[in-house]
Order: C-alpha cells, then sequence, then structure tokens
C-alpha cells in the first residue's frame, strides 16, 4: 500500500485520537481578540470551516492565500485550514515593509491576505484581491457545518511557499510539498521525542519555515501548543512556570534573552530538568549552551538547517557517551551544527561547501526554475555553508559561501541592502558585511565609498535612507566610509578580506 502523506494527517489524527484535549492556548495579548482555548476537535472545525470558506470565495484548489501576522492561534488553524484541503499556505514574515510584502503577494499569486491588525499602518497599502483583518473579519470566512470541497491528496503538491531572503535581490518562493512537511516533521518529532505530553512554546516565528515544522509534529502528536507573540526573556519564563512548557525552539538569539531574563528570576529556574530547547538558524557560543545546562537546567539540542530543507538536515542532542562529561566539555560537543538526521547524507564539495540529500529538500523555488537547477545542480542540494565534517560525522558550520547575513535568525541578503544603497545619489560603491554582534549573532555593516560631489552624507542619512525602504532589521547598524573597496581584477567585490579584520581572532566566520 502507499498512502500519500499529507498536512490532514497530522490534523486528523489529533482530532480523532485526542479531540478532547486543549490543542492552543492563544496569546492573551493579541491585538485581535484572542481565540479561546481550542480542543483538537474545534481546531479541526475550525479548520474546516476555513477551507469551506475559502470555497465560498471561489479559490480553486492550488489557489495561494497568504498571512502576515505575528504568532497566533489562528496561525496555527491558517497552516491546517489551507494545506490540509488542497490550497497553498504562504505565510510572511511581518517584519517585512509594504513593498516587500506586496512582492510576495504577487509573485506567488496569493488570492487572499491575512493581516494581523497591528501591522495595518506598515502594510496597510498592499494590494490583493481580498485582503480580511485576522480577528473578526478573517473570523467571517468560517463558514461551519459545511463540508469543504474534496481534494485528492497527493503528497508531491505544494503545500507551502516560504519566501526567503537569499542570494539574489529578491527573496524565493520555498515550495515545500507534503511529502517534504510530513516527512521534515516525523523525523524531527522523532529525533526530540516528542510525545502527546508535550507543551510547546512558539518561541519561534509561526512564519520561518513553518515554525520550523513543530506545529505538525505537536498537533500530531496532541501535545499543546502555548502561543506567544512576542519574545521576552522575563515572559517566557513566565510562561514555562504557568503552562508547564518542556518544549521550545528558538534562534540564539531567544537562548540568550531567557538566560538574561533568568539572572534577574526569584527563585527555582521554571522547567529547571524538564524543558528541552532546539537551537538553529546560528551556531550558538559554546559558553551559552555550557549556560542553559547549567544556569537552566534545561536540555540544549541543536539543529542545523534551511528554509530550503524544511528545515532539518542535522541534530546534536546529547548522546549516552557524553553523560558522564562535564558540562563544558558536553557543550563543546553540543555546538556542532550535529550528524545527519534520519533520511540525510551530507557531504562537501572541493571547495567546502556542504551539499545535502534528503526528503525534505524542496521541490522548487516558485516560478525561479533557473534558481531551481542551481541549487539542485548535480542532484545534490546545495547549502551555500561552508562546513567541515569530523570524524564522528558530525558537521560544523564555518563560513557562508552565499551572500547572506543571519541577525538574530532571520536572513539578510546583502545584494538586496546593496542596491537599496546604490539608490543613493551619494553612494558610488558600497559592499554589505556582516559583523559579529553580541547580541543579535551578526549585524549589517556597509562600507560606502562616497561620489565625488556628494555633500553633507553621513552614516545616520544612509541608515534613514535603508530604513525607510526596506524591513529594519536588514538595515545597517554601521556605515564606514571608504576610499576604495578591495575587489578583484575582473572587479568583483572580494567581501573575505573587506570581512576579515572584523572576524579577527574568531574560529569560525559564522555567528
Ligand atoms: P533560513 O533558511 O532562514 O532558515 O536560514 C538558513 C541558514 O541559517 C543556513 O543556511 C545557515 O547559514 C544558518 N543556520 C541554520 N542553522 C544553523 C546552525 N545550527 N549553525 C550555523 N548556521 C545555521
Amino acid at each position: 500500500m502507499e498512502i500519500p502523506l499529507t498536512v490532514a494527517d497530522h490534523l486528523q489524527r489529533s482530532e480523532l485520537v485526542y479531540g478532547d484535549r486543549i490543542a492552543i492556548v492563544d496569546e492573551p495579548d493579541q491585538v485581535a481578540a484572542p481565540l479561546p482555548d481550542l480542543t483538537y476537535g474545534r481546531m479541526a472545525e475550525l479548520a474546516r470551516a476555513m477551507a469551506a470558506g475559502l470555497d465560498g470565495l471561489g479559490l480553486d484548489l492550488g489557489a495561494r492565500v497568504a498571512i502576515v501576522s505575528q504568532n497566533a492561534a489562528r496561525m496555527l488553524v491558517f497552516l491546517f485550514g489551507t494545506s490540509a484541503f488542497g490550497r497553498i499556505g504562504v505565510p510572511i514574515n511581518f517584519r517585512l515593509n509594504a513593498e516587500e510584502v506586496q512582492y510576495i503577494v504577487e509573485h506567488s499569486g496569493a488570492e487572499v491576505l491575512l493581516m494581523d491588525p497591528e501591522l495595518v499602518d506598515t502594510l496597510g497599502d498592499v494590494k490583493v484581491g481580498r485582503r480580511l483583518l485576522t480577528g473578526e473579519e478573517s473570523d467571517s470566512l468560517f463558514v461551519e457545518g459545511v463540508e469543504p470541497r474534496p481534494w485528492t491528496p497527493d503528497e508531491r503538491a505544494t503545500a507551502t511557499i516560504n519566501y526567503t531572503s537569499g542570494t539574489t535581490a529578491r527573496p524565493k518562493g520555498v515550495e515545500m510539498t507534503h511529502r517534504n512537511l510530513w516527512l521534515n516533521a516525523a523525523v524531527f518529532g522523532w529525533q526530540t521525542l516528542v510525545s502527546d505530553r508535550d507543551v510547546y512554546l512558539h518561541t519561534l516565528p509561526m512564519f520561518h519555515c513553518n515554525g520550523w515544522g513543530m506545529p505538525y509534529v505537536v498537533t500530531a502528536m496532541g501535545g499543546r501548543h502555548i502561543v506567544l507573540r512576542k519574545v521576552d526573556g522575563p515572559e517566557i519564563l513566565r510562561r514555562v512556570e504557568e503552562h508547564g512548557v518542556t518544549l521550545m525552539c528558538g534562534a540564539p538569539a531567544v537562548v540568550a534573552a531567557v538566560l538574561d531574563a533568568a539572572a534577574e528570576w526569584d527563585g527555582p529556574i521554571p522547567g529547571a530538568g524538564r524543558v528541552r530547547i532546539v537551537v538553529a538558524g546560528a551556531p550558538p557560543p559554546t559558553r551559552t549552551i555550557e549556560r542553559v545546562e547549567t544556569e537552566l537546567g534545561w536540555e540544549f539540542i541543536q539543529i542545523y538547517g534551511l528554509t530550503e530543507t524544511a528545515p532539518l538536515l542535522t541534530m546534536n542532542r546529547c548522546r549516552a557517551e557524553w553523560d558522564d562529561l562535564d558540562p563544558g566539555e558536553r557543550a563543546v560537543r553540543l555546538s556542532r551544527a550535529g550528524a545527519p538526521a534520519l533520511g540525510v547524507t551530507l557531504t562537501t564539495s572541493p571547495e567546502g561547501e556542504l551539499l545535502a540529500r534528503t526528503n525534505h529538500v524542496l521541490k522548487s523555488y516558485w516560478d525561479q526554475p533557473e534558481a531551481t537547477a542551481e541549487a539542485l545542480a548535480d542532484d545534490w542540494f546545495h547549502t551555500g555553508d561552508g562546513a567541515a565534517i569530523d570524524d564522528e560525522n558530525y558537521a560544523a558550520i564555518l563560513d557562508r559561501k552565499k551572500d547572506v547575513i543571519i541577525s538574530g535568525g532571520e536572513n539578510v541578503s546583502s545584494i538586496e541592502v546593496e542596491d537599496t544603497l546604490f539608490s543613493h545619489a551619494a553612494v558610488a560603491e558600497v559592499a554589505v558585511i556582516g559583523v559579529p554582534d553580541e547580541k543579535w549573532g551578526e549585524t549589517v555593516k556597509a562600507l560606502v565609498v562616497l561620489a565625488e560631489d556628494a555633500d553633507g552624507v553621513d552614516e545616520q542619512s544612509l541608515i534613514d535612507h535603508c530604513r525607510e525602504r526596506l524591513a529594519h532589521f536588514k538595515c545597517p547598524t554601521s556605515v564606514e566610509f571608504r576610499d576604495e573597496l578591495a575587489r578583484t581584477a575582473t572587479g568583483k567585490l572580494q567581501k573575505f578580506k573587506l570581512r576579515a579584520p572584523y572576524w579577527e581572532g574568531m574560529e569560525k566566520q559564522v555567528n
């Protein structure tokens, strides 16, 4: 027998087996009124009601439906209300500006856009066939008691398109099939041992790689979702205490926020001996990993991957052999990205680029056949990350072959920022690089050669120029003026040379 693996399976199982259990506790502080606690039965009803509502709007199966929102219970319902019924969900980064969101809406061909009311000030001008603010307006989409249009499950169909900033000025739409999402969820859930006893705190934005797939994992197993709208260290600790949280995911910046909060916390740290925190997005400092164990008493797990790989490629979780090591030595071992997850094959190219093969690798970039062919050349997925694989077969990410800066866990395309700076008349040449930053891992720095007739242009005016045009997390936090920039004989910027002084003495060229 071969039964298609689809996102509907996760929802159906939890409805069948855990129908009466609380599935989702919404963020109490939503701008729109939060949804009341939802059981798995109710969550499935709402997902069906959403699909029926989209039928009512005349949307075909395969149509794209986008959402731009901070974490919310409605966003979890959206992930199932679209994909589990044959439509394609397009979750968009809520930190993007109107022009960037407009591009994604148009490029994906989304016919409907759900928008968090808090974003209306910045995104109010985005044009789309139908816009619904999340809350009363989007709830009017729920058509209850009507069976949605039947969809013949197809595991090769695209379930979501996740836009990610990469090596081009414009983000690319990563097409994730149901099969991609299903297998990522199964392997991720298994290797982190997610069970029906888990209480999952959404410290990770749900738009990012579909919350890395945890929404599917936790739903399938009947665990409890605790929605968190905004990362805030003390609030994370409070929620862990209040809801008995056992599991969360995040970039190293989330871990840093929790450690800061713990230093000020009165009394025993919530979740000690119980919480496991899965970290990815950047290589966390070894000392941070050690502190998770010694100061929080939480288990630290590292994974590595990309939006294009759903994302699970590697996993690093304490193995039996390391149990008797002291925390510092254990942290050294956990500081690597990890060993291949089940079903993943890794190798490095002669240039040191990490290449991967697995069932979680994207089907294609939406409407970008050339970019797809490049990423999948020679039947390997090209990660764009420089890595070393040691004799235990653990990979460590050492540098980046691609022109991407990762700040606070979100990708920034240097090319996009360079384009924006070039649009300023005073800029003759520019190179945008990532430099180490205590809080964000990396931060964006611009090196600028001014045009001869540039007058009265200073660091702040160039930063402001970017802030008016780009999402703020992409903007330079510093600008340095130079007489010239290092280039190759063919005129190509030598970014590694430009970066070198800022990374001196560091073991890795990523942070
Ligand atoms: P994204 O597609 O936005 O999830 O970003 C993926 C990129 O994040 C990868 O290509 C890496 O450069 C980086 N990344 C993810 N996880 C890790 C990790 N554990 N260590 C180092 N870099 C990471």
